[in-house]
């Protein structure tokens, strides 16, 4: 008899302020769609960190993350200003997560937008740039920041762009740098970016300084269809375009790299409506979604995309995205995956 097919086993973290809820949601409509997962729980964030984890990571945590590769990850609290470094910086390091994958479109007339076309993938640089946090007081009134840029990493992140472009069928890459003023840095990265654009003669290859690019984007974000950009630049345009198309609470995220994959939404803990029943599940499904083709489930991911975009097209909304006029019924993170699962 043929082997049963072994179960794939995944790290799932609950995270810190809505965190918990969307993840409930997500987990209830992904078991209901028939998603083969055996689910890993660890302890990480917050908590960890107050109990004396400097990390916030415990071993524990890292030993299953580094056993099952595989990882669906709610959103933790990064503390601003003082406190622990980031964990989300220290996962992806850590594990040498390169490429940060965020697709955003409009759901136009479904979900109420100024852009009724949009349709793009945001691929962000995800180890380097000013996000190694590496930052020192020169004097008392003087500190100061390090951009770290590496030809590697930019040759691996531009890659990773044309190669996914090329995949997905897409016609356009388009990078954004401040390379008129970081000439070395952004340099580099546009260099780079000129070079490999070369091996993909089918794709046209755009540049454009960051500051009239994020202009157009959230302007006309219609003409832009795969977009690479350094770590900085690309955290914060994934929100604008998130944001543009309905709600930051609608995109999701994959953290690629060459042995483990992190999928989580692209925004935070939200905790200024935890425990609510407010949050927007819609981002962490959309990365469970993409771990679910990344498993190769193509078939559940595509079961439950429709549910999802059928409840969003009966106008069952939950607060971030409802507007009279377009919505039907208001409901809260539980119901919403009730109706998706319905
Ligand atoms: P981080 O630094 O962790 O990215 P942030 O400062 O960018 O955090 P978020 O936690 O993403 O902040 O929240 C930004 C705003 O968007 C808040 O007002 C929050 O309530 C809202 N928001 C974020 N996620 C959702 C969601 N899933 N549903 C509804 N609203 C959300
Ligand atoms: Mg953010």
């Amino acid at each position: 008899a043929p082997a049963a097919p072994v179960m794939p086993r995944i790290t799932v973290a609950h995270g810190d302020g809505i965190g918990p809820e969307i993840m409930d949601a997500t987990l209830k409509i992904l078991f209901t769609a028939g998603a083969q997962l055996e689910i890993e729980e660890v302890a990480l964030g917050e908590h960890e960190y107050l109990a004396g984890n400097s990390s916030g990571i415990p071993q524990k945590s890292w030993d299953s993350i580094k056993e099952n590769r595989v990882m669906l990850k709610a959103p933790i609290t990064t503390p601003q200003g003082g406190g622990y470094k980031s964990l989300n910086v220290t996962l992806r390091k850590t594990l040498g997560l390169y490429a940060n994958v965020r697709p955003v479109r409009s759901l136009h007339p479904y979900v109420q937008t100024k852009h009724p076309v949009m349709d793009m993938v945001i691929i962000r640089e995800n180890e380097e740039d000013v996000y190694g946090s590496i930052e020192h007081q020169q004097t008392d009134e003087v500190v100061q920041c390090l951009k770290l840029i590496t030809r590697p990493g930019c040759e691996k992140i531009v890659r990773y762009a044309f190669e996914y472009a090329r995949q997905h069928n897409r016609k356009k890459v388009t990078c954004f740098t401040k390379d008129n003023i970081m000439k070395q840095t952004d340099g580099l990265f546009h260099e780079v970016f000129r070079e490999v654009a070369q091996e993909y003669p089918e794709l046209e290859a755009q540049h454009l300084i960051v500051d009239i690019g994020a202009a157009l984007l959230a302007d006309s974000p219609e003409k832009f269809d795969v977009v690479v950009l350094p770590n900085l630049y690309g955290d914060i345009l994934s929100d604008v375009a998130a944001q543009i198309s309905g709600s930051v609470g609608l995109a999701g995220s994959a953290n690629i790299g060459q042995n483990y994959a992190i999928f989580e939404a692209i925004h935070g803990s939200a905790p200024d409506i935890a425990g609510q029943d407010v949050a927007n599940p819609s981002g962490l499904l959309q990365a469970a979604i993409m771990m679910l083709a990344h498993l190769g489930q193509a078939r559940v991911a595509q079961k439950v995309q429709n549910a999802w975009l059928k409840t969003l097209e009966d106008g069952t909304h939950t607060r971030d995205i409802y507007r009279e006029g377009v919505s039907r019924q208001l409901v809260g993170t539980e119901d919403f995956a009730l109706a998706v699962i319905s």
